[in-house]
């Protein structure tokens, strides 16, 4: 005979089960050291050629689908944005990190220091996350004339409305620490917000192993530093 008490009971067995599918995606360590192939990730998606000067470009569904309505609303206005890189994993970081430690000088702090200016080590990259990427031209210096300062001009004023900023942007007050500015680097905030909380819950500095100098991780605390060391979402206040 079915009591009153059990079905309270399945009752709420599904609703904590519906409840549970409401739930915000949660991250594996391995998405956020970026210890994926996006190629076979079923989350991401390959750039159309025209998005990218990459013959295999990827990004997390979401970011590129709020990509091409940036795009499309740059190029209505004469603007023309293209990646230069998008998605990288660790493996990818680290054959970058190690080229570097091997050709700068110097004590081993100072060049991890050096490094650090403008690359991230493998496992702290926000482009592991597939959230973030490189448009049009590597160099600061691209951006502050002619067509690049056009081109930053527009980003700056309407990346916003698609959910993109530049996390990377010259030290100010709520930003003291981290890479040095890189006007070229974009990052969809929505989810790379929830990758850099996950990250700051699942992550530690047992986990950023296995490449050159591997020890400064720790001894340069690398993920307060650089990982946290982005700017606020510019439209915090609204
Ligand atoms: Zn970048």
């Amino acid at each position: 005979m079915r009591s009153p008490g059990l079905i309270v009971f399945l009752i709420l067995l599904c609703s904590g089960a519906n409840f549970s599918f409401k739930e915000p995606p949660t991250y594996t360590k391995a998405d956020l050291l970026g210890d994926i192939n996006p190629a076979e990730h079923r989350d991401f998606k390959k750039l159309r050629s025209k998005y990218t000067t990459k013959e295999n470009a990827y990004l997390r569904d979401e970011v590129y689908d709020a990509f091409k309505g940036m795009w499309k609303a740059a190029e209505d206005d004469g603007i023309r944005l293209i990646i230069v890189s998008a998605t990288r994993n660790r493996s990818y970081q680290s054959g970058i990190w190690n080229r570097k430690w091997t050709s700068f000088g110097g004590d081993e702090n100072t060049r991890a220091e050096r490094i650090l200016q403008y690359s991230s080590m493998p496992g702290t990259s926000r482009h592991h996350w597939g959230t973030d990427f490189d448009l049009n031209a590597l160099e600061n210096s691209y951006f502050e004339n002619g067509e690049g300062l056009k081109i930053y001009t527009w980003l700056s004023t309407n990346a916003a409305k698609f959910g993109f900023y530049q996390p990377y942007i010259a030290f100010n007050n709520y930003r003291e620490q981290g890479y040095r500015e890189e006007k070229w680097h974009w990052s969809y905030f929505p989810l790379a917000s929830k990758f850099q909380r996950a990250y700051n819950h699942l992550v530690e500095y047992g986990d950023l192993k296995g490449f050159d100098g591997d020890q400064y991780a720790n001894k340069l605390e690398v993920i307060d530093a650089y990982v946290n060391g982005v700017d606020a979402w510019p439209n915090k206040g609204n």
